[in-house]
């Protein structure tokens, strides 16, 4: 095995150890993932793979995120979901649906969803638009948070990504918390200057940290996140896209290299999750 292979594999395992045997376990929140359509077709198939794969990787609570792009309605997959106490989830719902607010109400108190999934790419509706406005208030008034893809690919920008559209969103609804996910992509240092602004926002740096390695983006994330005081940030693997094990281990493989101590890392990976969402049982 080459030397660096080596050292980076010395470097995993103490990472894992340290992980399991510290002296105070760190707490582990994947915040930002979804069901694999792959693994049998079913929701309930994706969910158990899934909850095989965090307890593997020492997990102890998932955010999961439903898609109305997948073949499963909100109904099949919270039953899928409620299979495991590990796994909690979003809903993703449409701001321009009939009745969208009463269907976000009954999906949280009849469901068990515990936030609002949007995805402004792949549902094409506009960040700053009226009726998602309306959306992202009601949230905030029944009391569960919204979590916005923030990734500006190709697509994305030439749909006419801003993140000055975002900020104008949480602007318009202080009353809701809204999770800015993958922490804006390249835009990030953006993305943070707006944040210090708006105290309802806070990020998952899901896909992104490991999407641009070698270049300047992940460098610039931990500058966002040292400048925010590893405050209002949260730990993501965008699972199935990035594996459940190997995203943790390469997320904190980089961060612990950027000389993050155990308390800004511990904060990160999820400290600051578990406080968002008051899940004082895995304290
Ligand atoms: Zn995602």
């Amino acid at each position: 095995m080459p030397i660096l292979l080596k050292v980076k594999w010395f470097l995993i395992s103490f990472l894992l150890r340290y992980l399991k045997f510290g002296s105070k376990p760190m707490i582990v929140i994947d915040s930002h993932l979804h069901l694999d359509e792959g693994v049998d077709g079913t929701a309930s198939g994706g969910a158990r793979e899934l909850d095989r794969q965090l307890a593997d990787a020492g997990v102890a609570r998932a955010v999961v995120l439903h898609l109305d792009i997948q073949p499963w309605g909100m109904e099949e997959f919270s039953e899928a979901i409620s299979q495991t106490s590990r796994i909690k989830a979003f809903v993703n719902l449409h701001p321009d649906q009939p009745d969208v607010n009463n269907t976000l109400r009954h999906a949280v108190q009849k469901l068990g969803y515990i936030g609002l999934k949007l995805h402004p790419r792949l549902q094409e509706f506009t960040v700053d638009d009226p009726a998602t406005v309306r959306l992202v208030r009601a949230a905030g008034e029944i009391g569960v948070p919204v979590l916005i893809d923030a990734f500006p690919d190709g697509t994305h920008l030439m749909q006419g990504f801003d993140p000055v559209k975002y900020a104008v969103l949480a602007k318009q609804c202080p009353g809701t918390r809204i999770i800015w996910a993958h922490m804006g992509g390249h835009y990030v240092l953006d993305f943070m200057m707006l944040a210090k602004r708006l105290p309802n926002v806070f990020f998952d740096i899901s896909y992104s940290l490991l999407y641009y390695q070698k270049s300047s983006i992940p460098t610039d994330m931990v500058y966002a996140m040292r400048s925010m005081k590893f405050d209002r940030i949260f730990y993501g693997s965008d699972y199935p896209d990035r594996p459940v094990a190997p995203s943790l281990h390469q997320s904190l493989e980089f961060l612990a290299g950027q000389g993050l101590t155990e308390a800004q890392l511990a904060k990160i990976v999820g400290g600051n999750a578990c406080d968002f969402f008051g899940w004082t049982d895995l304290k």
